[in-house]
């Protein structure tokens, strides 16, 4: 079992690496990814804070016996562009966090141009957009050709039915993630889990 997207105090969780990963280990977790939001946004994970982060994953991996990688998560501003600071992540992932008239297209433009893993709680009702039977298609195409995986976001519970059920014949990857930012939350991704099983059983999970 995995989680890969799980917010801590270095952004806007209320927990630590530590307690995360004696939470993941305690609900039977191998393999975390601690992904906080980037500096976009005020509180977000700068290059000190991924450095200090950094060494306290470290030492948690060593501590708590699980896997455990160093993530951001992007907001994809409307020119489709992403904000990272001087870091090498495992893992990157990129989400659209505002109301979106160009949704789509932002998106695409983003993993067309930067180096992204995944693509963040796609479709979450949380925000306004449109839908776009026929970007959405440009969309997975570019996800496959990329190799950029689709997030199965347990928390914001997106993508919807309706778009997993037009990925089943493709060849996608995706990714698990509760979205935790509390505690409580970590591993929780049944879900994603239940989704995967029902739409997207020829996918591969993302592994790092
Ligand atoms: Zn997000
Ligand atoms: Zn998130």
């Amino acid at each position: 079992m995995l989680d890969f997207h799980i917010h801590s105090k270095y952004s806007d969780g209320n927990a630590s690496v530590f307690e995360i990963a004696e939470k993941a280990r305690e609900v039977g977790i191998k393999k975390i990814a601690i992904v906080d939001h980037s500096i976009e946004l005020n509180f977000g994970l700068n290059e000190k804070k991924a450095k200090l982060r950094q060494e306290e994953i470290e030492l948690a991996r060593e501590i708590y016996g699980i896997k455990i990688y160093s993530g951001i998560e992007c907001g994809i501003n409307g020119f489709g562009e992403i904000f990272l600071p001087e870091f090498d992540f495992d893992i990157i992932i990129a989400s659209v966090h505002e109301n979106a008239q160009n949704y789509f297209n932002r998106i695409i433009e983003c993993v067309e141009k930067n180096e992204v893993h995944v693509v963040g709680h796609l479709l979450s009702d949380m925000f306004d957009f449109s839908r776009d039977e026929k970007l959405e298609e440009i969309l997975l195409d570019k996800l496959e050709e990329l190799d950029i995986a689709l997030e199965l976001n347990s928390s914001h519970q997106c993508p919807p039915d309706d778009f997993l059920a037009k990925c089943m014949d493709r060849k996608l990857k995706i990714s698990i993630g509760s979205d935790a930012h509390r505690l409580e939350k970590v591993g929780k991704v049944r879900w994603s889990l239940e989704k995967a099983k029902k739409y997207l059983w020829r996918a591969r999970i993302l592994e790092l």
